[in-house]
């Protein structure tokens, strides 16, 4: 049920697009409030499609700032970066706080 109720608040075609605008370099935080999404469901999302984190992930990948270190809590904090690079330093600095 969890899962249809999933597929409905969040259709392949919004994903499309999402996945569209993190590719071309928008924010995940921007590009969700643009399509009326929060982050947090487009995290959860992973639960129901395992598919969707990597397509989330290579989308992320593509689009970020090669101007930043990744892999750093300043590219997460401060420049708002959501690759996969910088997600892994900020839970690991997140778990041992
Ligand atoms: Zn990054």
């Amino acid at each position: 049920m969890a899962s249809a109720l999933a597929e409905a608040t969040f259709p392949p075609s919004r994903r499309a697009d999402l996945l569209r605008r993190l590719a071309a370099g928008e924010h995940l935080t921007d590009a969700c409030r643009a399509l009326g999404l929060s982050v947090h469901r487009v995290y959860r999302f992973r639960r129901y499609d395992g598919a969707w984190g990597e397509q989330l992930d290579a989308a992320l990948t593509a689009g970020r700032d090669p101007e930043l270190a990744h892999g750093t809590e300043a590219a997460y904090r401060h420049a708002g970066c959501r690759c996969p690079e910088c997600r892994a330093v900020h839970d690991a600095c997140r778990r041992t706080a």
